[in-house]
């Protein structure tokens, strides 16, 4: 967050010298209290001061950093998620990949009949049996894709942040969106409910830098 040199001045009366009034911030500025309101309003609402009637502004103790963070962690998941790709582990590997450039996705998700995540498809992958030379109408996507229990996940009720941690370890560019389900003789099955991909965060860290 930019200060302007004023409300740095102010930051650091209120450090030095708080509870302190806004007429006698005013004072030491040679400022008046008109002049200084809309300083006072910001440097409150970006959460540095905390105001307190008839006692005045003190020093949070929170740094802008801490703050950034403690916004970016308020985020979940389930807020930026996007709608999920899949396809069923049976399509064939060539239908697939007209599925990536239809749907303008990076990454597919692959499911079996009932719904259940069996596994994710990435660009490299596709590229990777395309060289190989094998005949792509008779290869099932289920064959070539990363497959479960090896699939990193997300709950739409976790935060963003820890998300991205996980996109980051795993070195993947999307991960899915899950909600776990009862599969067959009890065993947890994940049904896919959307998709975080690094442009979800990067959506994000736009919009949290233009202060939104
Ligand atoms: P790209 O192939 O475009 O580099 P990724 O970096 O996402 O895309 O994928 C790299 C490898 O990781 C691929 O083999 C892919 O199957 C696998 N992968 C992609 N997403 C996940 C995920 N969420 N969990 C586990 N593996 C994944």
């Amino acid at each position: 967050m930019d200060l302007t040199k004023r409300q740095e001045l102010i930051l650091e009366i209120v450090k030095a010298q708080g509870p302190i009034t806004s007429e006698q911030i005013a004072e030491q500025l040679k400022l008046t209290r008109a002049t200084l309101r809309p300083d006072l309003a910001i440097l409150t609402m970006a959460g540095l001061l905390e105001a307190r009637p008839r006692v005045g502004y003190y020093f949070s103790g929170k740094s802008p950093n801490r703050i950034v963070a403690q916004r970016l962690r308020r985020v979940k998941v389930g807020d930026i998620k996007s709608v999920p790709v899949v396809v069923r582990d049976d399509t064939s590997t060539h239908s697939a990949i007209i599925t990536m450039f239809l749907e303008d996705v990076g990454t597919l998700f692959v499911v079996n009949e009932q719904g259940h995540l069996q596994g994710v498809v990435s660009r490299k992958d596709l590229l990777k049996v395309c060289v190989g030379g094998q005949d792509l109408h008779k290869l099932p996507i289920g064959v070539v894709m990363t497959r479960m229990p090896n699939v990193a996940m997300a709950d739409p009720d976790e935060t963003v942040w820890q998300a991205a941690k996980r996109l980051v370890s795993h070195e993947v560019d999307a991960l899915p969106v899950v909600k776990p389900v009862q599969g067959p003789g009890g065993a947890v099955r994940y049904e896919v409910v959307g998709r975080l991909s690094k442009t979800n965060i990067a959506r994000l860290f736009v919009e949290l830098g233009e202060g939104d």
